[in-house]
């Protein structure tokens, strides 16, 4: 370790995640032998482009005056733009929001960690359904705190007695993300009922409130018309994080949010914390040009076409040839069991097949890997046959 940094910082930076390692090799590889040849499944960019409604209001915002619109907005956003959003979720879900419930964020990633901050002291808990998206132990563990995990069932649900198992005087918060990365589930409303109802007795408890926290990038990616149940509503102890990087394809422009809805009985007090969160974190505002795109395309819908038809593509030609897998609701990520249980060697022996797969072990789960369908709907087709090839190799 060098002297001249911080250890645990400079072991974040080195490290990088395992999903960025396979997908820089991926770079190499495409250079080496022809981009069409490698089958990568690593990266959770989104393949459609963004809705034309986003190149035209971005041509409208460039015709307003530069100080206004590269200037610094409010720290928690422009009103304009909240009042945009609140308004859109109010159609949406019946609610009454207003832009004070609203903290607008680069992406998922500030409001996740804006928000986790916000309501935890440094020695609390916070429950991790596993598998989970693997920044949430960073995230937790740099505010001084432990990342519990609780393991979904085997259809990739919570598990709300386990959950509930793992509640102790420290508990502050738990993470729910659905539509789920890495796993593609949609959380049902009697579940999610369920869950509420164990916080809310355990809340009672341990004698200070136990919250949720939504992670809903995917809100929109989901398919066969299931329904994405709205949280708040179900547990008002809910705070939402959201993002445009999925919704409207947008992951480079860093824009997203908090909601800390009205509903909340102490919102005022986390809404606070949040932006105290934001400050100590150094965010001033969230980037101001792609808040006024934002507020031209809040109704905007998500085009999930071209992930559909990836889906089915990708699901028949596994099952065709054998894999087992999780079946996928939303988001554009499919769970397969692995062929052995080291998901890492099978992810290793897939890459000699030019198949880039995540292995789930940084995902807080063994003996599964990821496969990213945001792809080109050739890349899918064109890879079964290297999907086959390692499938009759263990079967050998
Ligand atoms: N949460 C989940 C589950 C994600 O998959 C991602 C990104 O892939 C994020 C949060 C971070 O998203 P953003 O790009 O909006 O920061």
């Amino acid at each position: 370790m060098p002297s001249s940094c911080n250890d645990k910082m400079y072991e974040l930076g080195v490290a990088g995640s395992s999903i960025r390692v396979l997908f820089a090799y991926g770079q190499q590889r495409k250079a080496q032998i022809g981009a069409d040849k490698v089958y990568d499944f690593s990266l959770g960019n989104p393949s459609v482009p963004a809705p034309a409604k986003v190149r035209q209001a971005i041509l409208e915002v460039l015709d307003e005056p530069s100080l206004q619109l590269h200037g610094y907005t409010a720290s928690p956003g422009a009103a304009s733009t909240r009042a945009a959003i609140a308004a859109s979720l109010n159609r949406r879900f019946g609610t009454s929001y207003q832009p004070d419930n609203l903290y607008l964020t680069m992406g998922a990633a500030a409001a996740l960690d804006a928000s986790i901050r916000a309501v935890v002291d440094p020695g609390d808990e916070v429950i991790c359904i596993a598998p989970f998206f693997p920044e949430y132990q960073m995230w937790i563990e740099a505010a001084g705190c432990t990342s519990v995990r609780s393991m979904a069932d085997a259809d990739m649900q919570p598990d709300v007695d386990d959950i509930a198992s793992r509640i102790t005087e420290r508990t502050r918060a738990v993470i729910v993300d659905s539509p789920n990365n890495p796993t593609g589930a949609v959380y049902p409303r009697e579940r999610l009922e369920r869950l509420a109802e164990a916080l809310r007795a355990a809340s009672e408890r341990i004698g200070r409130t136990i919250y949720l926290i939504a992670d809903e990038p995917y809100r929109e990616v989901v398919y066969d018309g299931i329904e994405v149940p709205w949280i708040p509503s179900i547990y008002p102890d809910t705070i939402v994080c959201y993002s445009y990087s999925k919704s409207l394809s947008l992951p480079g422009e860093r824009i997203g949010y908090v909601l800390v809805p009205d509903t909340m009985p102490a919102w005022r007090e986390v809404f606070a914390a949040v932006a105290g969160a934001g400050r100590t974190l150094g965010y001033v505002c969230a980037p101001s040009l792609i808040q006024q795109v934002v507020e031209r395309c809040v109704d905007e819908p998500t085009d999930v076409a071209a992930y559909a038809a990836n889906r089915a593509a990708l699901t028949e030609g596994l099952s065709k040839i054998g894999y087992e897998y999780v079946e996928p609701q939303g988001a554009f990520y499919l769970w397969m069991k692995a062929l052995e249980p080291d998901a890492k060697r099978f992810s290793e022996r897939a890459k000699a097949h030019e198949l880039l797969i995540v292995p789930s072990d940084d995902f807080g789960m063994t003996g599964y890997v990821r496969i990213g369908y945001c792809v080109s709907h050739d890349t899918i087709v064109n890879s079964m046959p290297a999907f086959q090839a390692l499938y009759d190799e263990y079967r050998a």
